[in-house]
């Protein structure tokens, strides 16, 4: 990173920069072409690694992608403050971000598959104790994201 006065690399402080995210932003490779994807998410640390969760229905072109490929980029932003000044230059724009790539894999087995729901619920909502019957656990595809690098960024 350019600026390292603006890098946080504590592991628990971007974890609580990610904890403020309520989306991620997935960055495919689709047969050459670049295609984003916002993604609510649930995210936690598995033996150190950060992974992230994501449920999304049964079919769609990202699934089709992540097929194919499951490489992916990711970002996710929170802490936006706009600055403003007499002078345009005296504008300046806070933010809290973080970045990174990783593998996708697709969560079939089914306690696997309703814990991951169970991080996303816990990220989006602080509770994890929501009911979640067998039907609606066949009607969604889980992802998982482990992230291989990750860095974060803070401009205050
Ligand atoms: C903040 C946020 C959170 C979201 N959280 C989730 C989530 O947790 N799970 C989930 O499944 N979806 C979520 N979505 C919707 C998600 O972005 C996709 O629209 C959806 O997952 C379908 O993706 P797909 O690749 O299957 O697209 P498809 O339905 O197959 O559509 C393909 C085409 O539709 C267009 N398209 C698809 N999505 C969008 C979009 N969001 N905006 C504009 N054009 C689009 C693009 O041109 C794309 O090439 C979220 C969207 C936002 C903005």
């Amino acid at each position: 990173m350019r600026r390292k006065d603006r890098e946080i690399v504590e592991p628990a402080r971007i974890d609580e920069v990610i904890a403020r995210c309520d989306c991620c932003r997935l960055g495919l490779v689709d047969a050459g072409r670049a295609y984003v994807v916002p993604m609510n998410f649930g995210y936690r640390r598995e033996e150190g690694q950060g992974v992230f969760y994501f449920h999304c229905a049964r079919e769609g072109r990202k699934l089709d992608v992540l097929r194919q490929n499951p490489e992916a980029a990711f970002e996710l932003d929170t802490a936006h403050l706009l600055r403003t000044g007499e002078r345009g230059c005296d504008c300046s724009f806070a933010f809290e971000s973080v970045m990174g790539e990783g593998t996708v894999q697709f969560v079939e087995e089914s306690t696997a598959k309703r814990e991951a729901l169970g991080v996303i619920m816990r990220h989006m909502t602080g509770r994890a104790d929501w009911t979640l019957d067998e039907a609606m656990l066949r009607s969604v595809t889980v992802l998982r994201l482990g992230a291989r690098e990750m860095t974060c960024k803070r401009h205050e």
